[in-house]
């Protein structure tokens, strides 16, 4: 009955079954978006992944990898298919070869990033795309952010033949619309807590569109396996968006893994139907770090504001726009989670170093860290040099090394060599903001959030750095064995699908 649907579809939507010859064996590559691999762990515990639990005793095994700073979406992404995520600080930056605010849903700015980008391979190459940030190589990308915007869902509804998908599975279409009603509640909740309308039509919105958008994708994913596709992508970002808005370990974030484990049996299960044999491999982009946000909504422009300590200057929080303005003075500050780039209008195409910076805003380094909130600065000290200041120390970086440590920067917190390094690698981004912040540890060892967030990343601390990936492939085993940051785990998995150098 699924099969002869899903071929009546592929009928109504004139898509033809992929060129790609069928002995090529096929990859499925599913994301799920911001779940670390503690939470993973614990989602199985819980039983809220039978499928994930089945696929483990079927041979399967999962590991934690290393995904390093800055913990985003567009960085690991670019990771996996092109094998280079140089100059991606976060999820929205300003691109200074560009000469403009590139973000990780917005059409026009990413395709143009993607296509400047030193690629070293083209991991989706004739394959299927399917709320991506990249196309990287695909002929089909659907709901992606090279088409369509990821965090304005409801765009995707003008595409509103999809609908039809939902009338394949009212088993799933119950849960669906069983955690639209809890979402819902819950947004009516707060937002009467708050007394904000405005806040409830968001919430709302959001509420409906995040759910709603993650089972139509699934069921593009469908069509694009009984396509025969020889490589499918496809990043579920439900858990990451209740997770920032729940915590990491929430009822609710635990309940949107549920949904995602049955969207992933659903597509495996087709897949063995197909002609072609596919491979799974099942994996997150990073993880959530428990965090707070910050106590008022204006806070960050009022501590970047006084620490300038010069009126001239309007400082406004962004994620972009696709001409800044030109004439005043302006601060961008661009919060990705745990951290914020912050551009001056005046040196978007050479940002500041240290000591110009300190003679235009005297003191303005100390009048930052002086925040409880803000845990570090990161600043360039000359073209190939900067410098990580904490409150009680600092760490050197030069051309992606570690130089010298002064004091302790981290004063006891867990931060070990591989995040040193990965933060030297970091610090060497020319997108990055003239000061790049990052949020403080509280005293009940929560990370300051510059977005409304109980669970976030975009920096270096906690969970956040620890995703986890799911497979059966040896040789992405093997090699996860012997070293697990993200390049090389990457690595092994292009190579050992043939993904085409360029
Ligand atoms: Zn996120």
């Amino acid at each position: 009955m699924r099969k002869v649907l899903l071929s009546l579809l592929l009928r109504v939507f004139h898509l033809h079954k992929s060129s790609v010859p069928i002995e090529k064996k096929g990859l499925i590559v599913i994301l799920v978006d911001g779940l670390s691999y503690d939470i993973f762990k614990r989602s199985l515990e819980k039983k809220q992944g039978s499928f994930f639990s089945k696929l483990i005793k079927k041979g399967y095994s999962v590991y934690p990898y290393f995904c390093g700073v800055p913990a985003s979406t567009a960085a690991t992404e670019a990771e996996l298919f092109f094998g280079a995520s140089e100059n991606i600080p976060g999820f929205t930056w300003y691109d200074r070869s560009l000469s403009q605010f590139v973000r990780g849903n917005r059409g026009k700015s990413i395709v143009g990033f993607e296509h400047d980008m030193k690629k070293k391979a083209n991991l989706l190459k004739s394959g299927s795309c399917i709320l991506g940030i990249y196309s990287a190589g695909a002929t089909q990308c659907d709901l992606s952010g090279t088409e369509l915007n990821l965090k304005s869902p409801m765009k995707a509804f003008r595409k509103l033949h999809y609908l039809l998908f939902i009338f394949l599975n009212p088993v799933r279409l119950l849960l669906t619309c069983y955690l639209i009603v809890i979402s819902m509640s819950m947004s009516v909740y707060i937002s009467s807590k708050e007394r904000s309308k405005k806040k409830l039509i968001t919430l709302l919105k959001s509420a409906f569109s995040r759910i709603f958008l993650g089972n139509i994708a699934s069921y593009i994913a469908e069509l694009e396996i009984a396509r025969e596709t020889p490589v499918l992508f496809i990043d579920y970002v439900l858990y990451d968006e209740f997770a920032h808005e729940y915590g990491v370990d929430d009822k609710i974030s635990y309940s949107s893994i549920r949904l995602i484990d049955w969207y992933c049996e659903s597509l495996y299960k087709t897949a063995k139907k197909s002609k072609r044999k596919y491979d799974f491999i099942i994996l997150s982009d990073h993880g959530q770090t428990q965090s707070r946000p910050l106590d008022k909504s204006s806070r960050l422009e009022n501590i970047v504001q006084n620490a300038l300590n010069d009126p001239s200057y309007h400082v406004l929080r962004t994620f972009g726009f696709s001409s800044p303005p030109q004439k005043s003075k302006n601060v961008f500050l661009v919060p990705a989670g745990s951290s914020v780039q912050v551009y001056f209008s005046e040196t978007l195409k050479k940002p500041y170093l240290l000591g110009g910076l300190e003679e235009t805003f005297p003191h303005i380094i100390d009048r930052l860290l002086k925040n409880p909130e803000i845990g570090w600065v990161l600043v360039r000290q000359g073209n190939d040099k900067q410098l990580l200041m904490g409150k009680k120390g600092s760490v050197e970086f030069t051309n992606g090394r570690v130089l010298k440590t002064t004091g302790s920067p981290f004063v006891g917190l867990p931060v070990d060599k591989r995040a040193l390094m990965s933060l030297a690698r970091y610090a060497s981004f020319e997108n990055n903001g003239d000061l790049v912040l990052f949020g403080n540890i509280d005293d009940d060892g929560k990370l300051y959030a510059f977005e409304e967030h109980k669970g976030t990343h975009g920096g270096f601390y906690g969970d956040m750095t620890k995703p986890f990936i799911l497979t059966d492939n040896k040789s992405v085993i093997h090699q996860i064995k012997r070293d697990d940051d993200m390049r090389v785990v990457f690595e092994s998995i292009r190579s050992s699908y043939g993904a085409d150098k360029l």
